[in-house]
Order: C-alpha cells, then sequence, then structure tokens
C-alpha cells in the first residue's frame, strides 16, 4: 500500500505547491470495487469515511481504525454528495428519490428538501452546510438524464439551480444562471461560495469551471465571476483548506488552485476524479474518490472542520 502506485504522483505547476507536500508521503490506494465514487465525508468523533458509489445505489464507509471497507448504506437511493452539519449528521443528496435528506443521531432520515414551489426537484448533486445551520446544495439533471444513476424523468423545474434551505426549512434559490451546477464549498470565513458548473459534459463548449460569488450577510449571492477554467475535463467536487486553496476534482486527477484561481499543482490519479474531502485527525489527509477506488495522499496542509473546529 505505501509503495509507489503506477499512475500517481504530484506535480508542481507553481514552486508554491511543494510547500502543500510532504516529501516521503505517496498517494495510497484504500480500496477498488466501485462503479462511480463520488461524496466523500469524514466523521471525526467515529475516525471513519463515508462515500457515495452511486451506480451500485450503496455507501461504502472506509474505517481509519483497520482500514476496513464495508457498505455503509445499501439501498442508497443512488446517493451522491454528503458532508456532515455542525451536529456532526450526515447530509445527502440522493438522486433517485430527488432529495436531501439528513441522517439523524438516532438512525432515522429527515427529509431537508424534494420539491421548490410544488415542483419536484431535479437530482441533488453536493451540499455543504454554513455555520448558521443553512443547507446548500446544487441541483443538475444528472440524475434525470438516465437510469445508469437515478432514474430518466424530465424536469418539472425545467432548470438546474443552486438552493438555500433555512434553519427553519424555507427553500429559496440562490443561483439560476448555471447550466449543471455541482460542487460547491465555502471560503474559510464563509465571505465566498465557490460552485463548479460542469456544463460542458452534455453541451459542446459549455462551462467546464468554478465561479465564485460574495454571500451577503442575508444569504443571497452576488458577484459570480469565473475563478478558474479546468484545464483537464471537468472541476466536479472539491473542498478547500484553511489558507484558501481550493483541492478540486479533475479527470487527470486532483487540481490545486491558489486562492486567486491559478493552478499550482496536481495530484495525479489514474482514473477521473468525481470528489475529496479532508479528513484525519488532523485534516490533513486528502480522501480522493476515483470512479473505482478511494485514494488518499497525506499533506501537508489541514482542511477546513465541517464542524467549526480548528
Ligand atoms: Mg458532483
Amino acid at each position: 500500500m505505501f509503495g509507489m502506485i503506477e499512475g500517481t504522483g504530484f506535480e508542481a505547476i507553481d514552486p508554491s505547491f511543494n510547500d502543500c507536500l510532504i516529501g516521503h508521503a505517496r498517494v495510497e490506494r484504500l480500496w477498488s470495487g466501485a462503479r462511480w465514487s463520488e461524496g466523500p465525508v469524514w466523521f471525526a468523533a467515529g475516525r471513519y469515511l463515508v462515500w457515495s458509489d452511486i451506480p451500485n445505489n450503496r455507501m461504502m464507509r472506509f474505517d481509519d481504525t483497520d482500514g476496513n471497507v464495508s457498505e455503509f448504506r445499501n439501498p442508497s437511493n443512488n446517493s451522491n454528495g454528503n458532508t456532515v452539519d455542525r451536529e456532526g449528521r450526515l447530509v445527502t443528496c440522493e438522486h433517485l428519490t430527488r432529495r436531501v435528506t439528513r441522517t439523524e443521531h438516532d438512525g432515522s432520515i429527515t427529509v431537508i428538501a424534494d420539491s421548490y414551489q410544488g415542483k419536484r426537484l431535479n437530482s441533488p448533486n453536493d451540499v455543504v452546510v454554513k455555520s448558521d445551520g443553512s443547507i446548500w446544495f446544487t441541483d443538475p439533471t444528472y440524475g434525470i438524464m438516465m437510469d445508469y444513476e437515478g432514474a430518466r424523468a424530465e424536469s418539472e423545474i425545467g432548470a438546474c439551480h443552486v438552493y438555500r434551505v433555512d434553519p427553519a426549512g424555507n427553500i429559496a434559490i440562490v443561483a439560476d444562471d448555471y447550466v449543471k451546477p455541482n460542487g460547491l464549498a465555502f471560503s474559510p470565513d464563509e465571505t465566498k461560495l465557490y460552485i463548479a458548473d460542469t456544463g460542458a459534459s452534455h453541451t459542446p463548449g459549455g462551462p467546464a469551471h468554478i465561479r465564485v460569488h460574495d454571500v451577503a450577510v442575508d444569504g443571497s449571492l452576488n458577484g459570480g465571476n469565473v475563478l478558474a477554467d479546468c484545464t483537464a475535463g471537468l472541476f466536479d467536487g472539491f473542498r478547500l483548506d484553511q489558507q484558501g486553496r481550493i483541492w478540486s476534482s479533475a479527470a487527470d486527477g486532483v487540481h490545486c488552485l491558489a486562492p486567486d484561481g491559478t493552478l499550482i499543482g496536481k495530484i495525479l490519479i489514474p482514473e477521473f476524479v468525481g470528489n475529496v474531502c479532508f479528513g484525519g485527525p488532523k485534516l490533513n489527509r486528502l480522501f480522493m474518490c476515483g470512479t473505482t477506488s478511494l485514494y488518499s495522499a497525506f499533506l501537508n496542509v489541514n482542511g477546513i472542520s465541517p464542524l467549526g473546529a480548528v
């Protein structure tokens, strides 16, 4: 496990990327056997990682105490993106049931959102929780375009938006000018929200970038300029570290962007990467969902804790 895996490595494009690396650290392949891995989320108290294997309709669990991988939930309603809220509860996007759910401490499941103004959502893709308890998610159509990762259906809303659910349960559109909104994450101080648009997946010449918005106190978004275009495939899911760098999935692995959007380096993975998250007790281990496999690498950076702890 700890030797070099063929096709993996680190590529510094700007010298500053070397500050993010540990000289002897390697990319590890922790497990294989998925069809399309997505939505990794780290549970600090239990020392485990949960992620989605979308076409196989299941969620997987990597146990950091012994390295074992097992099924966490099956069926998973073709779950995709996951996160944890400030109380450590799992929040999940489900393609098949076209909803966002929360798994309570007792294991029961609460529906956070499944419709907007009486119309069913498309297929929620990725989700993040802000420190005020509001839940923000993207709603492209990938889960209703085919039966492979959901169930084929017409879009009732007829567009792909980004939504915010406030702590009282009210849902609002916060961005309506995306083709296929996908991954999303806040800056360390939550004054900015980054959102990926993977519209190029089904629209030739369409967007393959991350945009940056200013977050107003009332939860509305301003701005929205393109921060970075992806140079290899698409930016799908991503996370930020405590210095505001963006660690994003891409076709050739993980791209690291400086806060201004400059591509400073890559973690090369021999499969498409769909999403990433920081884990481990110090949040200095990047877990990477690479199509069939789960990978990780220790880095000299620390992720932002979704629990608010440093
Ligand atoms: Mg995604």
